[in-house]
């Protein structure tokens, strides 16, 4: 059936403005890693994009390599784009990205300028657009002078196919250094992309201070900690959870007793706040400001659906973040 987004659809999400940018991103946004892929059900996808849209939800996170096979996530997003959403590309921030390893040869991986500016193009096809919102360089590379691949970023915005640039899993150092680089070019950094949930705390250690410090905004990937922080595996591995199907990016040797002791005891405190585990994870990337968007994933609608409600009860008591701290540190 022709899609007809949700009139309502600005009514209950809260926009952020992302670092010191014009450009506001969603407090959460929709990352299409995982179930957008050529071996997965197109219209599953649609769906999640679907609701996403209708909640609020304007950026979809994406990269070369996501699938699989690698490329078919952004093939599907751009038939998405084609069959619903051609007449909503500017209430849209689309993002890609590039750095890890997509095609064979010394060009297809890693920083350099001619994969950068080839992979863009080969995205930009696959996707139908012209142009994307943010490109980001994928991953730090030592192999490339960071001149050089900040120099491809900027090259990207003047050549008008992309607005806006950003790092992803860079370190405060490389960030620092990245960010400079393209102040001088006239092309300020917008934003990074760092791994953080209630599991993996590192960038509160150094990076965040940096991003506040450069003005870059920050959109935490993996916020539910690629599903172990929700209430997913309490009972076992469900046969279509990310831990149960094929991913090699979530075994079922993680869910350790460790693990699964640390995620009951957050979950209890979920339940006393009156929300879900998932929605508190959300919520907790959220609090303090510090963090633009939650980048969250998603296999099924109703998912989307309990990530946006978690924007209901947002704030945390000094007495709540204690106690999620001292189960974090046990
Ligand atoms: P999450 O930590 O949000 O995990 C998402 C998974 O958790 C879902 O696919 C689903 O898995 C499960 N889940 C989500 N909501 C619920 C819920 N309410 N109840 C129970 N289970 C739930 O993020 P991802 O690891 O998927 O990463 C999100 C995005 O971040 C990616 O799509 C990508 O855009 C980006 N990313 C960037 C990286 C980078 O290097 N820059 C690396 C990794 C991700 P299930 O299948 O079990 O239902």
């Amino acid at each position: 059936m022709a899609y007809s987004p949700n009139s309502e659809r600005y009514g209950t999400m809260k926009y952020n403005a992302c670092g010191k940018s014009g450009l506001k991103l969603p407090a959460i946004s929709l990352g299409l890693w995982h179930n957008f892929g050529g071996v997965d059900a197109y219209e599953n996808g649609r769906a999640l994009v679907r609701r996403a849209f209708d909640l609020g939800i304007t950026h979809f996170d994406l990269a070369n390599n996501y699938g699989p096979p690698p490329g078919s996530a952004e093939e599907n997003f751009g038939k998405m784009l084609r069959d619903d959403f051609s007449a909503y590309r500017d209430e849209m921030v689309i993002s890609t990205k590039a750095g890890f390893y997509m095609w064979p040869g010394p060009y297809g991986d890693r920083g350099s300028k001619k994969y950068l500016v080839s992979s863009l193009d080969q995205s930009l096809k696959r996707m139908g657009l012209d142009y994307v919102d943010i490109f980001y360089h994928h991953r730090p590379d030592a192999d490339t002078p960071l001149e050089e691949t900040m120099g491809a970023l900027d090259l990207i915005v003047r050549q008008g196919k992309a607005l806006y640039v950003g790092i992803s899993n860079y370190n405060a150092e490389q960030a620092k250094a990245a960010s400079a680089i393209l102040k001088s070019l006239g092309t300020p950094c917008l934003i990074h992309q760092p791994r953080y949930s209630m599991f993996v705390r590192q960038p509160e250690e150094r990076l965040f201070g940096v991003l506040e410090e450069e003005g870059i905004g920050s959109i935490a990937y993996s916020p539910l900690a690629k599903g172990m922080l929700t209430d997913r595996y309490l009972n076992g591995i469900p046969a279509d959870s990310r831990a149960g199907g094929q991913s090699v990016f979530l075994k079922p040797e993680e869910l350790t007793d460790e693990v699964m002791g640390k995620v009951r005891k957050l979950n209890e405190i979920a339940l006393q706040r009156g929300q879900k585990l998932s929605q508190m994870a959300v919520a907790w990337v959220l609090r303090g400001g510090r963090v633009t968007s939650a980048l969250i994933g998603a296999s099924k609608v109703s998912q989307i659906d309990d990530a946006v409600q978690a924007l209901a009860q947002s704030d945390f008591s000094k007495e709540e973040l204690d106690r999620i701290d001292s189960i974090l540190q046990s």
